[in-house]
């Protein structure tokens, strides 16, 4: 069986640290590995759509600003074809046919969606004018998500915790259709982050995930001074008050970045801006600097420090390579646009065959010929 890749982003805004290291650091480590076959990168306006339906505008500019930080963040349209959801018109047809092989009571138990709906405020009852209320686009984006994951035949999708549900419910969608049909589609496995506090990475208010929706992110493109700023107004914890105080390190959103991004040569290079005007190296690894804030006499200020330090390390180099980017506009647009015909002859493929097995294929060549046949016995009998 064939290896093949595929994952996306929504171009609800421009991509934050929490895509960094629940998805897009995976992505480029296995796109640089040479283990797989094809990979696909879906920038997935449609969906987009389902819960921005009233602001397209806001959609069409951040494909853009999606694409210029895939690329930033060292995507290589040599190795990965990007490419744009509503591009390929056969998503669409094959989510048509998978909408009747799953229960809106099914839909319903989907936690994402659950949490999501309750997120944007769209469980208060319908009013007059239907602006309240779940779009039914939004209701069964997984459907459609399976479409776009089984169109490509992907059998590994990379992606933060909150897309379990979503291949749990294309899994089922596959055996569905197999068992009914024919042995088409591909059951796919998601690729979570190895390390937990990766798979959902909490926002700068501390809620529980940082999201585009939610304004609480630290973005890759965000100046070093920006990154500052945000992480001086992170919360950590409330008991903490005092330097010498012994502070909680478990719910501790500075910590919980730390975990995510520091690694041991972090102490090496920015060991003197973390212990502040001493220039000599308390601590080596992040364990130790866990250790001595649980006992106490550790400072907010300089895990702060710190953990700006880290993470500008980490963004520096994709903001360089977005500076550039950024002067070089139509190229992004054609890498878009080569990606999206790639991505079209794909799923056609695929289409075809789900048609075939779903006996909706009338004039395919031979097809016709022996329709014709059976029908014509049927009535010359
Ligand atoms: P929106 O609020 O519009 O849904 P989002 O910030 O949730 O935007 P998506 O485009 O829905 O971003 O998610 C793209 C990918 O990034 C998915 O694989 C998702 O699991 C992953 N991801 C998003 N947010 C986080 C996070 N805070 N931690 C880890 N992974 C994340
Ligand atoms: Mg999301």
């Amino acid at each position: 069986m064939a290896n093949i890749i595929l994952t996306g982003d929504r171009p609800t805004g421009r991509l934050h640290i929490g895509h960094y290291v629940g998805s897009l650091r995976r992505r480029v480590e296995l796109q640089n590995s040479g283990k797989f076959d094809k990979i696909f990168i879906m920038i997935a306006d449609a969906q987009a759509l389902t819960d921005n339906a009233d602001n397209p505008q806001k959609v069409r500019e951040n494909i853009l600003e999606v694409a210029l930080d895939y690329l930033s963040a060292g995507l290589d349209p040599e190795k990965s074809v990007i490419f744009i959801q509503s591009m390929v018109s056969e998503l669409t047809e094959i989510t048509f046919f998978y909408n009747n092989l799953v229960t809106v009571q099914r839909l319903q138990r989907n936690p994402t969606v659950k949490a999501e709906i309750q997120m944007r405020n769209f469980n208060d009852s319908e009013d007059a004018d239907n602006k309240a209320g779940t779009p039914v686009g939004f209701f069964c984006y997984p459907i459609s998500q399976a479409a776009d994951i089984t169109a490509f035949k992907a059998n590994v999708v990379p992606a933060g915790e909150d897309q379990k549900p979503m291949v749990e419910q294309t899994r089922e969608i596959v055996r569905k259709f197999n068992s009914t049909y024919a042995p088409v589609l591909v059951e796919p496995d998601i690729l979570l982050p190895e390390e937990a506090v990766c798979q959902r990475l909490p926002g700068t208010d501390g809620k529980a995930k940082m999201s585009k929706s939610l304004g609480n992110c630290i973005y890759l493109s965000d100046s070093a001074e920006e990154v500052v700023r945000k992480v001086k107004g992170m919360f950590t914890d409330p008991g903490h008050l005092q330097v010498s105080d012994p502070g909680k390190v478990e719910g501790n959103t500075v910590f919980t970045y730390l975990d995510a991004f520091c690694k041991d040569e972090h102490f090496e290079k920015f060991g003197s801006c973390f212990i502040g005007k001493k220039v000599s190296f308390e601590f080596h690894n992040l364990e130790e600097v866990k250790a001595q804030y649980r006992a106490g006499g550790l400072g907010d200020m300089m895990i702060k420090n710190f953990l700006a330090a880290v993470l500008n390390d980490t963004l520096e180099p994709i903001r360089v390579r977005r500076k550039e980017l950024e002067q070089n506009i139509p190229y992004v647009y054609e890498v878009l646009r080569k990606g999206s015909e790639i991505a079209c002859r794909e799923a056609a493929q695929t289409l075809k065959e789900i048609k075939a097995a779903m006996k909706i294929n009338y004039f395919d060549p031979g097809v016709l010929e022996e329709l014709i046949e059976t029908q014509q016995h049927k009535y010359s009998e």
